[in-house]
């Protein structure tokens, strides 16, 4: 099933909320809408479910016109980040419960009952814990009830709102990866809203990145990483390092250094921002180039790969760089050392000083 949002705008005591957003999500994909607090992402989440309504724009469910439809009527699933399970009702009785209040002649037979919530239950690993009251289950088991839940009624699509944002990062890791199992298993066209970028990209097909009431960029994560369309999205996906310079003829300059652009670039006089990740600048101990000279101010070794932070000689603005711990130790580098970084690969944006 897949979802078209199209031209959808929503205000909200004169605030726009959301400024004439459209989207794709394809049939069976996981899309995750990614961006900062107060973005529009719930808000557009709701109005895909039909908990809210757009002052204008669409919602079309598989081609099909859903604008008007009751929440009812769409067969979305949902799960929030509250698990809001029933607390009087054990773990068996929670996922029956969306099957059991349906009117009697959709209502399955209690055998039909028992087999779907058995096979929901083994699905999320939770079959020993059928006969459980919520208060005895821990966070992320919870979850994965609220999520079994969701899919008991056999939903259209999937709509999950930080559902993992009340959890403790361990439990939250392993809670998106059997999200990801899940998702190839059953396929069911899913849209998760996030802040946190590492959960975005690890989890979904698609990556919707939202500002302000907008969409930024939709991509695969890679394509959102490897080559961000503004830098809001670059800046909001992982670290980078800023680099003030001019464009000039067919070079940028940034301090003392000048890159020599690839001869497609266009070339125009401009004020541009390099944006270069921390893994996209090469360290040496040497400035056989010209490079920019810089001290090693901070050392973080973290599992196979070491974070560094480094202040340039003529500015305060500290940089980060990422090195494999091979690497690391090739360079036999110590705080305080003075070394020459480079951009191996790097970004320009117009502006600027
Ligand atoms: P978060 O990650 O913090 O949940 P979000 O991206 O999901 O943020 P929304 O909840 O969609 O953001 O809210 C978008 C904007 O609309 C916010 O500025 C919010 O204050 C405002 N807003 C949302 N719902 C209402 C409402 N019912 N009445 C007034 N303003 C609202």
């Amino acid at each position: 099933m897949s979802i078209e949002i199209k031209n959808i705008n929503k205000t909200f005591n004169k605030f726009d909320a959301l400024k004439n957003v459209s989207l794709t999500v394809p049939d069976g994909q996981l899309v995750a809408l990614l961006g900062p607090s107060g973005c529009g992402k719930t808000t557009l989440l709701r109005i895909v479910a039909g908990l809210e309504v757009a002052d204008s724009g669409s919602i079309l469910f598989h081609g099909e016109d859903a604008t008007s439809q009751h929440v009812r009527d769409r067969r979305v699933g949902f799960v929030f980040q509250h698990y809001a399970l029933f607390r009087h009702l054990t773990v068996f009785e929670n996922v029956a419960f969306g099957l059991r209040v349906r009117p009697r002649k959709q209502r399955p037979s209690p055998t039909e009952i028992k087999k779907r919530v058995d096979d929901l239950l083994k699905l999320i690993q939770l079959q020993d814990l059928a006969d459980r009251y919520p208060r005895q289950l821990s966070g992320g088991q919870r979850q994965r009830v609220a999520l079994a839940r969701a899919l008991a009624v056999e939903p259209k699509v999937l709509l999950l709102d930080e559902p993992f944002g009340a959890l403790d990062t361990k439990v939250r890791k392993e809670l998106r990866r059997w999200l990801r199992r899940l998702h190839e298993t059953m396929h069911i066209t899913s849209v998760f809203v996030t802040h946190d970028q590492e959960e975005a990209m690890e989890v979904a097909d698609l990556v919707v990145v939202m500002n302000e009431g907008r969409i930024e960029q939709v991509g695969t994560p890679d394509e959102i990483y490897e080559n961000p369309v503004n830098p809001f999205v670059y800046q909001f996906i992982g670290h980078v390092n800023l680099f003030h310079g001019r464009l000039n003829t067919g070079q940028v300059r940034i301090g003392e250094l000048d890159i020599t652009l690839d001869p497609h670039t266009e070339v125009q006089m401009a004020p541009v921002v390099a944006y270069v990740r921390p893994h996209e600048l090469e360290i040496s101990r040497t400035s056989e180039d010209v490079a920019i000279a810089v001290t090693v101010s901070s050392i973080h070794l973290l599992g196979p790969m070491v974070h560094l932070e480094l202040l340039p000689k003529d500015s305060s603005e500290v940089l980060e760089a990422e090195l494999t711990k091979e690497h690391y130790r090739q360079l036999n580098l110590q705080k305080g050392d003075k070394v020459f970084v480079k951009p191996r690969k790097m970004r320009l944006f117009m502006g600027g000083k």
